[in-house]
């Protein structure tokens, strides 16, 4: 029997959970006795959704049960910023070769009209924004981001827009940045309200179970997955828990979770909207420094700032990382909103993005019917979602391109063990933000 050691845990006041429209309505019961099902997947999030509307498709008389430690939308699904990229993002800069960053375009693209489908024909309210997405420098040294980015997009011919000075000041309401490259294929959301929408839409063959943390995993046939006051028996498990994966021994030494924050300013009152921002449209800004801050302006006027990485080895914030965090999201956003120094951040929060080494992701047949899902590096509400809808075919012998170029193309490097994991990771992130600077 393997015993997991770190569950998740809710790590600070999450913002988009809190300002979700449904967010008071239960989706899933918690799980207690005894339950056979055909598949287990434990993890709620993008990628686990999306393998269970998938899968449920392919066999409507499949028993699946999704499991969540936590409530849907309270995960990292739920916390982070928003983005739903279309083309190959700077976290995720893996091959920089045209046909590889057309395949990525054409999988995320596909995760985001698969996306966009469920969210009309649900009819979820998660403020999805059809606006793209702007990438900036306020440090003259970082605009050799923009630079390299920009040489990524022409390769491949990938429609942008390069706006500076007053032009970008007039969009964003803001004259921090020097120069952005803006490209229009992006979403922004609120990912909490997105991925709570797609859970209650689950087919009945799909049996949610929330606040219902895997406590170990007897592996065998059928497998048996194990809770407090409770067992799930299943012949097929897939573990979609993201940076939690290493929990179930069945995953070693590929993936390093690495802690990010993120806060979320009280609304803008009707005064301060129509003094700074009456003419701006919602946006949403990634930076051209991987260590530099995401911006956005919601749809709600709100002002959302994320950033600070850190590897915490116990998967889970301190109260000092998020006070640490809260300070760092002050000055980012008092030096971006001089004019705005009044407003108070309503939430501060931590997530984990589970990193691979060479953007690869975890995808992988682990055998006698376990799957293991992850290593979405940043972008995973759109990897995620074409994860988990590629593993599904893959479970039931569908074959296609795009499998095939998931299955050739997931191979994450090796990751050596703590305490050199720890060490290595964080004396990297220290130095990433070191070279950041006012992009922070
Ligand atoms: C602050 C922040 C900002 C980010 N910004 C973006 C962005 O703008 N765009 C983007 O695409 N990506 C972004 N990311 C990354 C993105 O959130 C992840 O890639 C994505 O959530 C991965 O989805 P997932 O379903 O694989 O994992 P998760 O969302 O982490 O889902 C896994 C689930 O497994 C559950 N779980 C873990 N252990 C157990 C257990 N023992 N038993 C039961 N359940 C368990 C967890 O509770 C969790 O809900 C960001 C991440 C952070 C932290």
């Amino acid at each position: 029997m393997h015993k997991v050691s770190r569950l998740p845990r809710i790590d600070g006041d999450l913002g988009w959970f809190e300002t979700a429209p449904d967010r008071q309505i239960r989706l899933g019961k918690r799980l207690k006795g005894v339950h056979q099902f055909d598949v287990a997947i434990i993890g709620a999030g993008f990628t686990g959704v999306s393998l269970a509307y998938r899968y449920a498709e392919i066999n409507p008389g499949a028993r699946i049960a999704l499991i969540d430690a936590l409530q849907v939308g309270q995960g990292t699904s739920g916390r982070n910023s928003g983005f739903i990229i279309d083309l190959p993002h700077n976290l995720d800069a893996g091959k920089p070769d045209v046909e590889h960053d057309r395949r990525l375009y054409q999988l995320n693209t596909f995760a985001i009209e698969r996306l966009r489908q469920f969210k009309n024909s649900l009819d979820i309210n998660c403020s999805w924004l059809d606006v793209g997405k702007y990438m900036a420098a306020h440090e003259e040294r970082n605009l050799s981001g923009l630079d390299s980015f920009i040489q990524t997009l022409k390769a491949s011919n990938f429609e942008y827009e390069v706006v500076e000075g007053k032009a970008l000041e007039k969009r964003l309401g803001t004259n921090y940045y020097r120069a952005a490259v803006y490209t229009p294929g992006n979403v922004l959301v609120n990912p909490s309200a997105l991925i709570r929408g797609l859970a209650a839409g689950l087919p009945k063959s799909v049996s949610l179970f929330e606040e219902s943390p895997v406590m170990a995993c007897e592996y065998g046939s059928p497998h048996v997955l194990k809770f407090v006051g409770g067992t799930i028996k299943a012949k097929v498990v897939v573990q979609a828990a993201n940076s939690f994966n290493e929990e179930f021994g069945k995953l070693s030494n590929r993936i390093a979770p690495v802690f990010t924050y993120a806060s979320l300013t009280e609304p803008l009152t009707d005064k301060q909207y129509s003094e700074h921002f009456k003419a701006v449209q919602p946006w949403g800004v990634t930076s051209a420094h991987p260590a530099g801050a995401t911006v956005r302006f919601t749809a709600d006027r709100r002002i959302f700032v994320r950033n600070m990485l850190d590897f915490e080895p116990g998967l889970q914030s301190t109260q000092e990382g998020l006070h640490k965090a809260w300070m760092q999201h002050r000055r980012s956003f008092e030096a971006r909103f001089p004019f705005l120094k009044s407003m108070a951040f309503d939430f501060t929060w931590g997530g984990m993005l589970c990193m691979t080494l060479n953007h690869e992701p975890v995808f992988k047949d682990a055998g006698d019917g376990v799957y293991l899902l992850g290593g979405c590096n940043g972008v995973g509400v759109a990897k995620g979602t074409y994860l988990g809808y590629y593993m599904a075919d893959h479970m039931n012998g569908i074959k296609s391109d795009n499998l095939g170029f998931l299955l050739a193309n997931s191979k994450p490097s090796w990751v050596p063990p703590d305490p050199f994991r720890k060490v290595g990771a964080r004396l990297r992130l220290k130095y990433e933000s070191g070279n950041a600077g006012g992009d922070i």
